[in-house]
């Protein structure tokens, strides 16, 4: 008869986990922290479905085609592997019922939380593949790590400043999935920024809801870092994250930041290239009327001389956006400013959806609601005439020699690679199609910077010789 084995003596097998990370940046960042913890307690991570003993898919809920996107991935892995968590904001919206959308679809996954809930993610996951003891991991304090598991490349990443957001545009249900806004204390983030630049990041891409509105829930409270007092405000956050990114050289990108007259003060900081002169602004419309339809934050501003000011402050800004195209109500006459306001603002990167309700907007109750067809062919030509705007600016920077940060570079770059300027965040924008070097002896590699002459413009990307 054979010994049974000792229980302490046993091989234990370490349980995996699938991770399916759907969604905008802000989502990428949750699906982050959840890894980073997961992986803190010994969890492994299964490239499949069938490998997993369990499967987490952080979902989104924004536009219609992502929640089809969400609710097919749900199914899949219900399908094919059958012990499922689901988090993210498809996670926190109620169905036509008035229940729980993912839970009334698939009624046999495991728990569904928002977006946001690492802890509850982590309870969850606990309850059903309870979690392996390990004696190194077990003496790692929770929290460590401030810049855990990533999935961006190594050279870039997103720094999440603030969750959820105090504005409720008419045909966004951001707010009543993620809440109110509710920004990260200063010194968490300076040092999660700090931890992700010696870790190799090259790029720091700050993101939130409203990154103007930072620490306004905290009434811009002093918080502490580095034994020196910091506001929790974003022009203090800036200048900090600028001075722990200048010994290594690395960029600091801001997103989703609204014109309000307190963005003006970042300037002189884009000037001196302590963070770079790019700036994502939402502006979704350029009429008063519908930006007033739409309540946009900021919509009383002068947009346009704004972005005059901006542009004799720092003629090197590079201006992102997103816009609507047929929203309710919208006049061929709205819709002819909006054109115009492209034109006349010179946006360097536009992206632009054909409006499209979403379940739960009050934008849905807005009279004037226009067909689908009007609304995507308002699309059609905004498009057309923002991409004209766009190679028009990528034109002038042919016979500049600039700096390119290089995201893909087989064999040393010595066929010529993939990279980005200032002017282009990844994933968003266009990048810059690095041709074989001049110099045969130069290499290069994915997450180092280059510099490169501009030889031409193809489609919406860069063409350059590195030098
Ligand atoms: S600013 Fe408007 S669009 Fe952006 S998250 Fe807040 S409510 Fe939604």
């Amino acid at each position: 008869m054979s010994e049974a084995p000792s229980p302490t003596k046993s091989p234990t097998k370490t349980p995996k986990i699938g991770f399916v990370s759907l969604g905008c940046p802000k989502a990428l960042t949750d699906s982050e922290r959840i890894l980073t913890q997961l992986s803190a307690e010994g969890y492994a991570s299964s490239k499949t479905f069938q490998g997993a003993d369990l499967v987490i898919v952080n979902t989104c809920g924004f536009i219609d085609d992502a929640v089809k996107e969400s609710l097919d991935t749900i199914g899949e892995a219900l399908a094919e592997n059958g012990k499922v968590i689901v988090t993210g904001c498809l996670g926190a919206r109620t169905g036509e019922d008035g229940g729980n959308m993912v839970r009334r679809l698939h009624p046999s996954v495991l728990a569904v939380t928002g977006p946001h809930a690492t802890q509850e993610v982590m309870d969850a996951v606990h309850r059903h593949l309870p979690r392996p003891h390990d004696p190194f991991t077990d003496l790692v304090p929770a929290g460590f790590g401030v810049a855990g598991v990533k999935l961006t490349p190594r050279h870039y990443a997103y720094l999440k400043i603030s969750e959820g957001c105090n504005h409720r545009c008419s045909f966004c249900i951001i707010p009543s999935m993620r809440g109110d806004l509710v920004s990260r204390p200063v010194g968490d983030v300076l040092s999660e920024a700090r931890a992700l630049f010696a870790g190799g990041v090259k790029e720091l891409l700050v993101i939130s809801q409203d990154t103007s509105a930072y620490g306004v829930d905290l009434k811009y409270r002093t918080g502490f870092w580095d034994g020196r007092p910091v506001r929790t405000r974003m022009l203090e956050l800036v200048q900090a994250l600028g001075e722990i990114a200048a010994p290594s050289g690395a960029w600091v990108r801001l997103h989703y930041v609204y014109p309000y007259p307190h963005v003006d003060e970042l300037l002189p900081l884009m000037c001196t290239g302590s963070v770079l002169p790019y700036l994502d602004v939402p502006f979704q419309h350029s009429h008063p009327e519908m930006l007033k339809r739409m309540r946009r934050p900021a919509s009383g501003e002068r947009n346009l001389e704004r972005l005059r000011r901006w542009r004799e402050a720092c003629p090197e800004i590079v201006i992102r956006s997103s816009f609507i195209a047929g929203f309710p109500g919208e006049t061929e006459e709205e819709f002819q400013h909006l054109l115009d306001f492209v034109r006349e603002a010179q946006i360097d990167r536009a992206g632009c959806f054909a409006y499209s309700a979403v379940a739960g907007a009050a934008a849905n109750e807005l009279p004037g609601m226009l067909p689908p067809q009007v609304r995507e062919e308002r699309r059609a030509r905004f498009m057309a005439v923002a991409e004209a705007v766009s190679i028009a600016r990528l034109q002038r920077r042919v016979g500049a020699t600039m700096q390119v940060l290089v995201d893909s570079a087989a064999g040393l770059g010595r066929k010529g690679g993939v990279g980005r300027t200032y002017a282009d965040a990844p994933e968003i924008d266009g990048s810059v199609q690095l041709l074989p070097p001049e110099k045969i002896s130069k290499t290069m590699r994915a997450g180092e910077f280059t510099q490169a002459r501009i030889v031409g413009v193809r489609g919406h990307d860069l063409l350059a010789r590195p030098i």
